[in-house]
């Protein structure tokens, strides 16, 4: 793992979220991207270095939803970049992380993506994300 690649937060409604993140970070969203897999719609931020995802569901049934009427809004994840997402993978479960996701999938802003299942990771959810070029 280099570094913490992005902070996703669940968010019930992306546009008023949207006006909210630009009034407190001072820049506007660079990126806004639907996952139709995953039935979210993310909007990204630049801070410096950092940058911060915003997610909302566009289906009922989509994680994003079911974590939003569990837990309310707030981090959803935590992702890291990763040079080798299969190799980290491996390396993960071999460690003992449950992964969920052996096979990477395609996330938004062009990574690919897995994710370790926030029981073995005191709570957080964890998604491994590597640029695809
Ligand atoms: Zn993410």
């Amino acid at each position: 793992m280099r570094k913490i690649e992005h902070i996703g937060i669940a968010v019930k409604n992306l546009k008023e979220s949207n006006n909210l993140f630009e009034k407190l970070l001072g820049v506007s969203a660079y990126k806004e991207e639907e996952v139709e897999s995953e039935g979210v719609k993310t909007l990204f931020f630049m801070n410096g270095p950092n940058k911060i995802e915003l997610l909302e569901a566009t289906k009922p049934d989509s994680p994003i939803a079911k974590f939003l009427e569990k837990k309310g809004e707030g981090i959803h994840h935590i992702a890291f970049d990763v040079e080798d997402i299969l190799a980290e993978i491996d390396r993960l479960k071999n460690e003992g992380f449950i992964v969920l996701n052996e096979t990477p999938k395609k996330g938004a802003d062009n990574k690919l993506v897995a994710f370790l299942h926030p029981k073995g990771t005191n709570g957080v959810l964890i998604e491994l994300c590597q640029e695809i070029k």
